[in-house]
């Protein structure tokens, strides 16, 4: 018998369109993505606020091809803004910035992304709310560092976010650590030449470890990105051999995944941050977390057909 990965499916255009497509798909995106839009996101995210957790809002927009669609994505971040502060809910929010979508691939993408990302940052700062920016694929791993160097500049709490997975994330965190700065760790979601990363899970958790050390014994407030409940032990232990104590450091889930870890984590008395993505790029998103963690997928997938049987 031939064995066929669901993975190699799942990369598969053809199989993407037709699975999205179907109307239950729509019904499992709701649980990964509770909005297409901010105001249908809001009341996921006061739910989140009212259960004692904080919240990143991950604006899924399209990857900018010219300098109004940058400025078009920032301005709907700071609208976001606005309206948090107009529902009270600002200080202590985040919003997560893909420097994709606020131009970083365009000619001198730097400027454009640095400039609209530091517009959003010092609105952010202003009602007590901070940003964070996101990583991406490979090739714009070093031009993103250079824009939170200098968005720092203006803005010294926003923040960054580093992928295990990525080689030179060790020596980033080290170069990136100062008083005032947030850093995000994360495993890293997209594949990138072997010279370049770890390929093995065991390798990117080692990674993962070293950088969280790092972070750890470092100036700065490390935001602990991951659902695997070893790594989120792990991270606990590490905060207090560095002399931490609980709300020095946060632990952040994606919108849908872990949820009863995330739990756990507020329970306990930890800063727990759940990353609420939304946006005309849902499906995209979607698409990503399940080829991902196929397994993951498709137990979504039976929830959801068990709560409509
Ligand atoms: C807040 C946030 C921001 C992110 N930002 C970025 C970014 O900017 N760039 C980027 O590339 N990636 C980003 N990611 C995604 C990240 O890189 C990973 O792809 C994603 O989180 C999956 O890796 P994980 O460490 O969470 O492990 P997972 O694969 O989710 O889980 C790890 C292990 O734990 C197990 N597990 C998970 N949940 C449970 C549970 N409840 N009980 C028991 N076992 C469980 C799984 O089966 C698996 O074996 C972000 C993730 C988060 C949470």
């Amino acid at each position: 018998m031939i064995r066929f990965p669901l993975s190699t499916l799942l990369r598969n255009e053809r199989v993407r369109e037709n699975v999205t497509g179907l109307p239950l798909s729509h019904r499992v995106a709701e649980r990964l993505v509770p909005g297409r839009t901010w105001p249908e996101a809001i009341e996921a995210v006061r739910t989140l606020v009212n259960e004692g957790f904080q919240v990143s809002l991950d604006y899924l927009a399209p990857r900018a091809t010219d300098e109004a669609m940058a400025i078009d994505a920032a301005d709907r971040n700071s609208a976001v803004l606005d309206n948090l502060a107009t529902m009270g809910m600002a200080r202590g929010a985040d919003l997560t910035l893909l420097p994709s979508s606020l131009g970083i691939n365009l000619p001198d993408g730097e400027n454009v992304a640095a400039s609209q990302a530091t517009r959003i940052g010092q609105r952010a700062a202003d009602i007590g709310a901070t940003i964070t920016i996101a990583s991406e694929d490979h090739p714009t791993i070093a031009g993103i560092v250079r824009v939170v160097e200098a968005v720092r500049k203006v803005v010294p709490t926003a923040g960054h976010t580093l992928q295990a997975r990525l080689i030179r994330s060790e020596s980033d965190c080290a170069k990136l650590d100062s008083g005032a700065a947030r850093a995000r760790l994360c495993r890293g979601a997209y594949d990138s030449p072997a010279h370049l990363s770890y390929s093995h899970e065991h390798d990117i958790n080692l990674s993962f470890v070293r950088c969280l050390k790092l972070l750890m014994r470092g100036a700065g407030t490390p935001l602990v990105a991951t659902h695997d409940p070893t790594l989120i032990a792990l991270a606990g232990e590490v905060a207090s051999r560095s002399g931490r104590v609980v709300g020095d450091y946060e632990f952040q889930f994606l919108y849908g995944v872990a949820t009863d870890e995330a739990k756990k984590a507020r329970d306990e008395g930890h800063t727990v941050r759940i990353l609420v993505p939304y946006g005309p790029q849902w499906e995209h998103y979607f698409w990503h977390r399940l080829q991902s963690r196929p397994g993951f997928g498709l137990g979504l997938y039976a929830k959801t057909l068990a709560n409509r049987a």
